[in-house]
């Protein structure tokens, strides 16, 4: 029998002793015992965090959204800039009052910020209150290492294992009910040269397209509307060439009625999965191809392998099969020894693309990586400036594609109520622009036919037709 089914069977027992641990211990003290999983970064993270939460209901906890108060805080970190880790320190050492009130409470850090040695250990010195570190290779053995911790009483460290295989039937507990997100490979071989992804999530692994469409066939047949095939670069799939674009016509016979998928690299796409763009009913008009930069010395550096031009030609062949699409983008400034003139060219490709949303980041030294040893001398400030005018680009070109869609008639999928007024519910249209619209609670999950009224800066209006 393989390792990975062993090593599963074997995490079932110690998930049911766990269980059998808690439910005595709830029963001494009369209340049951509660987790909270707070997620850093990206979709491939929350994906991560919802097996994480299937794990603990299996174990019998029951999840709250509130981490103050509950028994077990699990913290899935990023490790992709700085700011999410400084995020995550301030955010543990925040939680040693709790722990004071609440001597059963225990704290677990996991994800990529713990595949990173240094950061292991500085868990380890200086926040003894937490009880259990692991890392994105180790996931699956969290029943294992919860146990261990709730029975010795200790802390458990579980970091080292760097094989990173594919565990197929872990639990999990999908935070919506009509939309799911399905990781279809792991890891990355790209080395993009500022990127940390490569060293904490391990290189590529893809699952067997049989386990990504029982997963789907499952899902329908739970009533899933939507889903979103996720992975570091989707294009190498099965190795890369035509496989993705082979899944996505397997999926799209299934009958899922909204197909999504991301991150796609430029440099891999593949001309099938071009053309899947013009073929396939259920593949929606919508495509996050990350540019990053569109000057060419500076994608060389980056090590992106591929020029402005090669990215233009790519977005010309998309709009020629599907000019509705609606293309998104990761764009970083300031890469080391970036100038004015270099910068000059990513706004350009910005104004010439016209994204309908583009993520902007500084770029930030990852400790590792072949960027964070190149000379960098331009000061922050104005780092901060070029960031500025790309956002305010991105902003004028949002706005007037979202007002281009005032009038039209959309089906969208209904996804959340309104955090402000709970008659004013939101979904997204085929290509991915969020409308907000009346309703309620009832019509999350169902697809509705609206007439867009008006555009804000991010959003859109409509009513029900
Ligand atoms: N695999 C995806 C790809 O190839 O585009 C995304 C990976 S990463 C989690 C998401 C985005 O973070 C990247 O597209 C890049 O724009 C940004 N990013 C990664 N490393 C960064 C760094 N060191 N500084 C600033 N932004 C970074
Ligand atoms: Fe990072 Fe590049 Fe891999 Fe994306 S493709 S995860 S940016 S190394």
């Amino acid at each position: 029998m393989p390792n990975e089914i062993t090593d599963m069977m074997r995490q079932r027992e110690y998930t049911d002793a766990v269980r059998e641990i808690l439910s005595e211990k709830s029963a001494r003290r009369g209340r049951e015992y509660t987790a909270c999983v707070v997620t850093y970064g990206c979709q491939q993270n929350e994906n991560d965090s919802e097996r994480l939460r299937g794990m603990l209901l299996l174990m019998g906890y029951r999840l709250t959204p509130e981490r103050r108060g509950a028994d077990l805080v699990v913290f899935n970190t990023c490790a992709v800039r700085e700011g999410a880790e400084m995020r995550l320190f301030g955010n543990v050492g925040a939680l040693v009052h709790e722990k004071r009130k609440n001597p059963d409470m225990m704290i677990a850090v996991c994800g990529c910020m713990m595949q990173i040695e240094e950061n292991a250990r500085r868990i380890k010195m200086r926040y003894p209150h937490v009880d259990m570190v692991f890392g994105t290779h180790t996931l699956y053995r969290f029943p294992e290492i919860l146990l261990n911790t709730l029975k010795n009483g200790g802390r458990t460290f579980d970091v080292l294992d760097t094989k990173g295989h594919i565990y197929e039937g872990l639990p999990i507990l999908r935070d919506k009910s009509f939309s799911a997100n399905i990781s279809v490979m792991y890891g990355c071989n790209n080395f993009c040269s500022y990127c940390i992804v490569p060293y904490v999530r391990g290189r590529e692994r893809s699952r067997a397209p049989e386990a990504i469409i029982d997963e789907c066939l499952r899902l329908m047949d739970g009533g899933v509307q939507e889903i979103m095939l996720l992975g570091q670069n989707v294009n190498s799939y099965g190795g890369g060439g035509r496989a993705f674009a082979e899944l996505l016509y397997r999926l799209d016979r299934l009958g899922i009625p909204r197909i999504r998928f991301m991150t796609s690299h430029p440099k891999d796409i593949s001309d099938e999965l071009i053309a899947a763009y013009g073929e396939l009913k259920h593949l929606m008009p919508q495509l996050h191809l990350p540019v990053q930069a569109g000057n060419d010395e500076i994608l060389r550096a980056m090590n992106r392998r591929y020029t402005r031009e090669k990215y233009l030609e790519t977005v010309r062949k998309l709009r020629k099969v599907c000019p509705e699409i609606g293309l998104t983008s990761d764009i970083i400034v300031g890469f080391p020894g970036e100038t004015l003139e270099q910068f000059e060219d990513t706004m350009s490709l910005a104004r010439e693309v016209r994204f309908d949303a583009a993520y902007t980041f500084i770029f930030s030294p990852r400790a590792g990586t072949r960027a964070a040893e190149m000379p960098d001398d331009t000061p922050y400030e104005e780092k901060s400036r070029r960031i500025q005018r790309l956002i305010d680009l991105q902003q004028r070109i949002t706005l007037q594609i979202l007002e281009k869609q005032v009038g039209r008639r959309e089906t969208v999928l209904v996804e959340s109520v309104s955090a402000r007024d709970e008659n004013s519910v939101g979904g997204k249209t085929p290509r991915g622009h969020m409308v907000n619209l009346p309703g309620d609670r009832g019509l999350i999950g169902k697809f509705v036919d609206v007439e867009i009224t008006s555009a804000g800066r991010n959003t859109l209006r409509g009513k029900r037709i």
